[in-house]
């Protein structure tokens, strides 16, 4: 089952800060996930709260969740390598 309907799926899987596959995957308010450490860190060196995607400002960090259906999907995808 390779066939190229479910090409670079893995693509919504990495992360736009690190350009690697999500560790500890959150999203922010705006729909885009990213790493907990790459965000934080991001947060810590540029405009805190502001996504590096959109540059959408969130008022708040507690508006951060990890998404545990993500991560089940995420794990998925690698064990399907
Ligand atoms: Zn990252
Ligand atoms: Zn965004």
């Amino acid at each position: 089952m390779s066939s190229g309907s479910n090409l670079r799926s893995e693509d919504q899987f990495v992360c736009s800060i690190c350009l690697d596959v999500f560790t500890d995957p959150v999203s922010t308010p705006c729909g885009h996930n990213f790493c907990k450490a790459c965000i934080t860190h991001y947060w810590e060196v540029n405009v805190p709260y502001k996504c590096p995607l959109c540059t959408e400002i969130f008022k708040k960090v507690g508006l951060l969740e990890v998404r545990r259906e993500f991560c089940f999907v995420l794990m998925l995808v690698l064990l399907s390598c």
